[in-house]
């Protein structure tokens, strides 16, 4: 399939993409490329003009200032996955990314682009909820910082403003007692999540004084599972606790039918990756 015609320009910084976004208002930003030109090809999204932010070095780097890991959005998901900073400070990136698609796609495909995309199949938004990220966008408007929690709306849609570009990925670096767990039900290598949860859990003693549970694919965006957050938080986790949790999870999710299952199936396949993901945390805690 070929894309559309579109014009082609190539941002030599943040600000030139911010002025060349405004220039076109149906323009398109483009990262990696891995989830837009599919669109392109087939036609469902048809931008008039594209604008590369790959020759912006401003957007790369991974460093730690104060107690944030600090991630620029155009890091591909192999130097995010192979960063020793991202595995010390914030492992559960880097497990995750195992999972994202497949070598060739992570070699290509940035951070950035899998969180500003807004896919409800995209495995790092429900990454970004997890971890209490905070996403920082520049605009015509100047720089701003929003939590994660919040900025995913519906499929597809974001709190991201018309002229603004994703600069920077922000995550807490991991503190003492904490835990993460990440399991992803996917039909063969490659593919999208069937559904995936990522979770974070901090720990006191045997009690989980505090977690976040995120979830893949089962809605129309990345969500957390609050009521099931709100019945493990400030106990020891049982098998019957935990059940009870799964079924909290079941009734949270509204996924779409397609040929990865029925709403049935993935949002049982939801709680099932969330407790196995809890497990694996509590587990990650102790050691
Ligand atoms: C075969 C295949 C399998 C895949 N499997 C998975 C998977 O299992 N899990 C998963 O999470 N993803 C998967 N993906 C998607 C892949 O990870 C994409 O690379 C990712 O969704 C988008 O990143 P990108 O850099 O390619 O962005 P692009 O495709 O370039 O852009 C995607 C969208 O985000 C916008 N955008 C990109 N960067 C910015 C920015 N910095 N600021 C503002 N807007 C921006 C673009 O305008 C566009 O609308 C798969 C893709 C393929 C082709």
């Amino acid at each position: 399939m070929i894309p559309s015609e579109f014009e082609y320009h190539k941002a030599t910084s943040i600000q030139d993409a911010i002025a060349k976004l405004a220039e076109n208002d149906e323009a398109k930003i483009i990262a990696g490329g891995h989830s837009l030109l599919p669109m392109m090809k087939l036609r469902f999204a048809e931008p008039p003009c594209l604008i590369d932010i790959n020759g912006i070095e401003e957007l790369r780097g991974i460093s730690v200032e104060g107690d944030m890991l600090v991630i620029g959005a155009m890091n591909t998901e192999n130097e995010v996955l192979n960063s020793p900073l991202v595995q010390e400070k914030c492992s559960l990136l880097t497990e995750a990314i195992k999972l994202v698609a497949d070598p060739q796609v992570r070699n290509r495909g940035t951070i950035g682009g899998d969180v500003a995309h807004g896919d409800p199949g995209n495995d790092h938004p429900a990454i970004m909820l997890a971890l209490d990220a905070e996403l920082v966008l520049e605009g015509p408007d100047g720089k701003r910082t929003t939590p994660a929690n919040g900025f995913f709306l519906g499929t597809y849609w974001t709190g991201m403003e018309e002229g603004e570009l994703l600069t920077q990925i922000r995550v807490p670096v991991r503190e003492q007692g904490v835990g993460y767990g990440y399991a992803k039900l996917k039909r063969k290598t490659g593919d999208y999540a069937v559904a995936g949860s990522p979770v974070y859990v901090k720990m006191n003693g045997d009690t989980v004084s505090d977690i976040r549970i995120g979830l893949t694919n089962v809605g129309p965006c990345a969500f957390r599972a609050e009521a099931a957050e709100n019945l493990l938080r400030g106990n020891v986790i049982t098998d019957d606790l935990l059940k009870e949790a799964g079924a909290l999870i079941i009734d949270a999710c509204d996924p779409a039918e397609d040929l990865r299952g029925s709403p049935e199936y993935k949002s049982h396949m939801a709680a099932e990756m969330a407790k196995r993901a809890i497990r694996q945390a509590i587990e990650d805690a102790r050691n």
